[in-house]
């Protein structure tokens, strides 16, 4: 009988109360089945990576698409995280634009060539979200700001608890705090080695990898600890 309890809500003779508006006890009802139904769909979880040290060799202010260079083995390891569910984002401080050493075009070229030599593992990012401004000039999301993860959470459904940051420098790491993912990472590549050396104790929380390829393959396998 409980579960046609909602019935009642229209009202009969013993009910002291006015009968609902036509309609929305069904609208209750079918609201109730929804929660139950979006309770059991998977948890959309990403990854968001940083671009210049994390993704491709750092070559100080890329502005060029023909000078970019994708890390060995970062074109495999982002097609597994997406193999094992996990949605791509890059979150990129292009503070070269603000600085006027190139222009909003040349980081899309960059960021298209990118994309490009990626897709041929089939790794497809959903969003680049990028800070163009300068260092002293306000900004809605440069980095350590956790305001495109946000974004991301908002636009795509992303549970932040279940993700995960990756990045050579610290604001990368604290943009992963700030947003409250699972974990960041420090890769080595680019600036990482010496964010490692410099930081101690600011940098503990963090997982510290070689590369992007093994903290794709810690992620991984912490996933599938989790599993069995
Ligand atoms: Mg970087």
């Amino acid at each position: 009988m409980r579960r046609f309890a909602w019935l009642d809500l229209r009202g009969t003779e013993n009910a002291p109360t006015a009968p609902l508006p036509s309609g929305l006890s069904t609208k209750i009802c079918f609201g109730l089945l929804a929660a139950r139904f979006l309770r059991w769909l998977p948890v959309k979880r990403a990854v968001f990576l940083d671009r210049d040290g994390t993704i491709n060799v750092d070559k100080e202010y890329l502005s060029d698409p023909a000078k970019l260079e994708i890390i060995p083995g970062a074109g495999p390891a982002l097609r597994r995280l997406m193999d094992a569910g996990f949605l791509l984002f890059i979150v990129t401080n292009q503070s070269g634009i603000g600085r006027g050493f190139y222009t909003l075009a040349d980081m899309e070229a960059v960021n298209l060539r990118l994309r490009l030599e990626l897709a041929k593992d089939g790794v497809r990012f959903e969003k680049i979200y990028a800070a163009p401004e300068h260092p002293d000039q306000p900004s809605r999301g440069r980095k350590p700001s956790p305001q495109f993860l946000f974004d991301a959470r908002d636009d795509f459904g992303i549970d932040l608890a279940q993700s995960y940051m990756i990045g050579d420098k610290l604001i990368d790491l604290q943009c992963g705090w700030n947003a409250g993912v699972k974990k960041s990472i420090l890769v080595r590549t680019g600036y990482g080695a010496s964010v490692e050396r410099q930081e101690g104790l600011r940098i503990e929380q963090a997982w510290v990898c070689d590369d992007l390829p093994a903290g794709a393959g810690q992620i991984l396998a912490e996933i599938n600890a989790a599993r069995t």
